[in-house]
C-alpha cells in the first residue's frame, strides 16, 4: 500500500508532466524583483518545504485524481464534460488549490492571484491542452505551491518565523 508523503506527491506531479525544478522556476521568477541575491536552490528549498506538507499532498493528490479520471472518461456527467472541458464557472479546481495557498496564510493568495492571470512557464503549458491531456485541477495546483513557496521564502527573508 503507497502511504502518503512528498515521494509520492512528487513522483505523481512527474507522471503529468511537472518536475519539482519547474515549480522553482516559477518561484524564481516571482521572487527575483523582490529578494536579493536570490537563487535557485533557495526556491527550491520553501517548494520542497510546501511539498511535505500534508494538507498540500492531500490536495495535490486529489486533484491529479480528479484530471486522470476525466481524461478516461471515468467521472458522472455533468461533472466529467465540465472538468475535461476545464469549464470557467466550475471554480473547484481554484477551490482546491486554496487549501495549499493558505498554508502559508494572505500573502500566499496574492501571489495565487498573480500566478493565474499571468500564466507563467510550465502553467501556460498545462493550459494549452495541446496534449490532450486534462489539466483541470494540475494548473492551480502548481500555480499554489508556486505562490505558497513564494510566501514562505518572503517571510523567512524578512526573518519571520515561518511554519515548516
Ligand atoms: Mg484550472
Amino acid at each position: 500500500m503507497k502511504t502518503l508523503s512528498i515521494e509520492l506527491a512528487i513522483e505523481r506531479l512527474e507522471s503529468r508532466g511537472v518536475t519539482v525544478d519547474d515549480i522553482t522556476d516559477l518561484v524564481f521568477d516571482l521572487q527575483t524583483p523582490y529578494v536579493e541575491n536570490l537563487t535557485k536552490a533557495t526556491c527550491k528549498y520553501n517548494v520542497v518545504r510546501v511539498l511535505s506538507k500534508r494538507e498540500v499532498q492531500n490536495a495535490l493528490l486529489t486533484g491529479i485524481e480528479l484530471d486522470q479520471l476525466a481524461e478516461e472518461g471515468k467521472l458522472q456527467q455533468p461533472l466529467q464534460d465540465i472538468v475535461a472541458s476545464d469549464e470557467g464557472l466550475y471554480g473547484i479546481d481554484e477551490i482546491i488549490a486554496l487549501a495549499i495557498v493558505n498554508v502559508y496564510g494572505s500573502i500566499g493568495l496574492t501571489n495565487f492571484g498573480y500566478v493565474d492571470k499571468i500564466k507563467p512557464g510550465i502553467i501556460a503549458k498545462l493550459n494549452d491542452h495541446a496534449d490532450g491531456k486534462c489539466h483541470t485541477f494540475l494548473d492551480d495546483i502548481v500555480g499554489a505551491i508556486a505562490a505558497a513557496a513564494s510566501s514562505r521564502l518572503a517571510h523567512s527573508e524578512e526573518g519571520a518565523e515561518v511554519p515548516d
